[in-house]
C-alpha cells in the first residue's frame, strides 16, 4: 500500500504535490519522490530518495522546480528485500520511431507478474511488479500514450491505482475490482489533482470532486481539461479492500464513498455489541492512533469509560509499515509510554484495529503490565488476519500470522501474547458495518477466499 498524488495546471505544481505526500505519508515511509514534466523540452525529471517527504521533498528542493504537471508516490515495499523508490521515469520510441517521455507511479499489487515477464522478456532492472507496467508500454499498439497505457491495462491484473505522467498531461487509471482508492479534485483556477486519500487535498488547496471509478481511465491535459473514459467494464462485485478502513485510512477522511470517522466508530459500536455481558473492566483505552475512534465507540456502547492510558510519540513510525521483525519491535518499544497513573491497579480493556504479527499487542501489553495494569483484555476491530495479502499489503507468510498459526483459537493466542483474553469482531459483523455494500469488499485475508489469482510465490517488490 503506498500513497500516490497528482497535480496538472496550478502553478508550483511540485510544491502542492509534495504537500499531498505529507498527507499521505502514514501510507507508506520507505521512499518517496516526485517526477516533473520540463517545459519547453517536454522532458521528464525525477527526484526520489529513502524515507519520509519532509526530508526527501522540502520546499528548498520543490519550490525552484517551474512545473505545472508533477506525479508522486510515497512508497510501503510489501514483498522483497530491495527497494525501488518511485515514481518510474524514461524514454522510448516505439516501433515506428515515435518518441515518448513517460513516468508512472502505482499503488496496489500486480498478480501474474511471472507470467508477463515470461511474454515480455526485457531486461527488468528490479523486482517491482510496478516496472512491469513501464516496460510493457514500448510493446504496446497505439500511437498516442493513452492507447499504449489503455492496452497495458488490457494485459494486467491485480490491484493498481496508477498516473502516467507525459508532456500531454496525466493519465489516471484504476482496476475493475477497485482494490486501492483514488480520487480526484479541482480548484477554481483550472487545476487538476489525483491523491489516495482526500484528505490530501485539504493541503493542497483543492476541492474533492469524485473518485475515479474501477476500470476508468481519467485523462487530463496540462490546461487542466478532463476525458474520462472506460478502458473494461467494473466487475459486478468490487474489491474494495476492508483494511483500508480498519487500519490505513485516516479517520478525517472518506474512503470508498464512507465517513472514515463515522465508519470505525461504528466498527467498534458492533464489536461492544457483540461482547455485551461477556467482557467487564474498570477502563477502556487505546492502542493509538488508529484504534482510538473505533476503541471509543466500543467504549461508549459499553457504557465504560474511555480513558488515555497509552502516549504516542509522534514522531516514531507506523510499526505496521515498518520492515522486518525486529525493526517493527524496536519502533514499538519506541513509539508508545503507558500512563501508569491511569493503568495502575485497573481492570484494562484494550483496543487495537487489527492483530496481524502480534509485535505491537505483545509489547503494548507487557508496558501496560509493567505500569500496574491488574488485568489486560484485548479487544481487535477485526476479524482474526489467517491469509496474506496480495493485492499491496504486507501480511507476509500465514506462519507470521498470529491467527493462522493458532488457528484463531483465541484462548492460545491470549496466552501467546500475554493477555487476560482476545476478542476480535465477527466477519458477519464486519460485513455488518459495510452496510448494503458489503458484497463490494474484499475479504480474502480473513477468508482465504482471493477475488483474483494471487502469485502465491511472488517475490516482487510491490506498491
Ligand atoms: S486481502 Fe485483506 S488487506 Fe488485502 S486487499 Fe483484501 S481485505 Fe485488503
Amino acid at each position: 500500500m503506498c500513497g500516490i498524488v497528482g497535480v496538472v495546471g496550478r502553478e508550483q505544481a511540485a510544491t502542492w504535490a509534495s504537500r499531498g505526500l505529507y498527507a499521505l505519508q502514514h501510507r507508506g515511509h520507505d521512499s518517496c519522490g516526485v517526477a516533473w514534466l520540463n517545459e519547453p523540452e517536454n522532458s521528464i525529471e525525477v527526484r526520489s530518495g529513502m524515507g519520509a517527504v519532509a526530508d526527501v521533498l522540502p520546499d528548498s528542493v520543490t519550490k525552484p522546480l517551474p512545473a505545472r504537471a508533477v506525479i508522486g508516490q510515497n512508497l510501503y515495499t510489501t514483498f522483497g528485500h530491495t527497494h525501488s523508490t518511485q515514481p518510474f521515469g524514461g524514454r522510448f520510441w516505439d516501433k515506428e520511431g515515435r518518441r515518448f517521455d513517460v513516468a508512472l507511479v502505482h499503488n496496489g499489487q500486480i498478480c501474474g507478474i511471472e507470467k508477463l515477464r515470461r511474454r515480455y522478456p526485457v531486461m527488468y532492472r528490479s523486482e517491482s511488479d510496478t516496472e512491469i507496467i513501464f516496460s510493457l508500454l514500448p510493446h504496446m499498439p497505439g500511437t498516442t500514450l493513452a492507447e499504449k497505457v489503455r492496452a497495458v491495462l488490457g494485459e494486467i491484473e491485480g490491484a493498481y491505482s496508477l498516473l502516467f505522467l507525459h508532456p500531454g498531461g496525466v493519465i489516471a487509471a484504476r482496476d475493475a475490482r477497485g482494490f486501492r482508492p483514488l480520487t480526484l479534485a479541482e480548484d477554481d483556477r483550472g487545476g487538476v489533482f489525483f491523491a489516495s486519500e482526500l484528505n490530501a487535498f485539504d493541503l493542497m488547496n483543492a476541492k474533492f470532486t469524485r473518485e475515479v471509478a474501477p476500470g476508468e481511465m481519467v485523462e487530463v491535459s496540462l490546461d487542466g481539461s478532463l476525458r474520462a473514459s472506460r478502458f473494461c467494464d467494473p466487475a459486478p462485485n468490487l474489491s474494495q479492500c476492508v483494511f483500508e478502513h480498519i487500519y490505513f485510512a485516516r479517520p478525517d477522511n472518506q474512503l470508498f464513498g464512507k465517513a472514515g470517522y463515522s465508519t470505525q466508530r461504528a466498527l467498534g459500536r458492533q464489536a461492544a455489541r457483540e461482547l455485551k455481558g461477556r467482557v467487564d473492566a474498570d477502563i477502556v483505552i487505546a492502542v493509538p492512533d488508529s484504534a482510538n475512534v473505533a476503541t471509543l465507540g466500543f467504549a461508549d456502547e459499553l457504557g465504560l469509560p474511555f480513558e488515555i492510558g497509552l502516549i504516542r510519540h509522534h514522531y516514531a513510525a507506523r510499526t505496521f509499515i515498518t520492515r522486518g521483525q525486529s525493526n517493527r519491535e524496536e519502533a514499538v518499544r519506541l513509539k508508545f509510554n503507558v500512563i501508569k497513573d491511569v493503568v495502575k491497579g485497573r481492570r484494562v480493556i484494550l483496543g487495537d484495529d487489527s492483530l496481524v504479527r502480534a509485535t505491537t499487542s505483545r509489547i503494548v501489553i507487557s508496558m501496560l503490565r509493567q505500569g500496574g495494569a491488574r488485568e489486560v483484555r484485548l479487544v481487535l476491530f477485526s476479524p482474526p488476519i489467517t491469509h496474506p495479502c496480495h493485492y499491496g499489503i504486507n501480511m507476509a507468510s500465514p506462519d507470521e500470522l498470529v491467527a493462522s498459526r493458532y488457528q484463531s483459537d483465541t484462548a492460545v493466542i491470549a496466552r501467546q501474547i500475554g493477555a487476560d483474553s482476545v476478542h476480535y469482531l465477527s466477519l458477519p459483523g464486519l460485513r455488518e458495518v459495510m452496510g448494503a455494500d458489503a458484497k463490494n469488499y474484499c475479504y480474502a485475508c480473513m477468508t482465504g477466499s482471493y477475488p483474483v489469482t494471487p502469485d502465491h510465490h511472488a517475490e516482487s517488490c510491490s506498491s
